[in-house]
């Protein structure tokens, strides 16, 4: 199973280290070329605004979104969130506020309920963390902080404003691999 890791900037190491742990082949994704062939994705956190260039500066919008759209099961945490909300990819039907939580309270920690995930609360570390301002019907809400949807899904895509790949708790990444096994569990043979 190939998974890839957009890793224009931000927090991708991380990420891969965390697939490669649960079995899975991560391929660092630079360029349109290196999204052939992946069975899942991976939009790491990171600085929007740049990560925003990068994509625009590879050609990568118009892929990206073909590969997502197509059902690619993805997995976006924090920037990479922000990056598929309605003024970004508008994979997702949502409008994400960046830095959402203040200037003051830059980062911070919570143990969150998250809906699907079994095993007890997930340590969320948020750090200048977006939060989902306006959703779709489409989109599920996973879990809140202070009334505001931190975590959400849409068909199979999977939206976390935290950082999972920071607190080394890989239900979040182990979830994205079965998402994978299910699919190939459906196919035709
Ligand atoms: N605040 C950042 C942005 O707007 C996202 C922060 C993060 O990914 N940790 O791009």
């Amino acid at each position: 199973m190939v998974v890839g890791v957009l890793a224009l900037q931000g927090d991708f190491e991380a990420h891969a280290g965390m697939l490669t742990r649960l079995g899975a082949e991560p391929r660092i994704v630079r360029t349109p070329a290196d999204l052939e062939g992946l069975d899942a994705l991976v939009l790491p956190g990171g600085e929007s605004t740049t990560m925003t260039l990068g994509i625009e500066r590879e050609q990568l919008a118009e892929p990206l979104r073909d590969l997502i759209a197509g059902g690619t099961p993805t997995l976006a945490t924090c920037a990479g969130l922000i990056m598929l909300d309605r003024e970004h990819l508008g994979v997702l039907d949502l409008t994400a506020r960046r830095n959402a939580f203040g200037r003051q309270i830059k980062s911070f920690e919570a143990d969150l309920d998250l809906d699907g995930v079994t095993g007890g609360p997930f340590r969320g570390v948020f750090i200048r963390a977006p939060w989902v301002e306006e959703r779709g019907a489409d989109v599920e809400v996973l879990a809140e902080v202070d009334g505001h949807p931190v975590a959400v899904r849409q068909g199979d895509v999977t939206a976390v404003a935290f950082h999972p790949e920071l607190t080394g708790d890989a239900r979040l990444h182990r979830w994205l691999v079965e998402a994978v096994e299910d699919k190939r569990a459906k196919e035709p043979a």
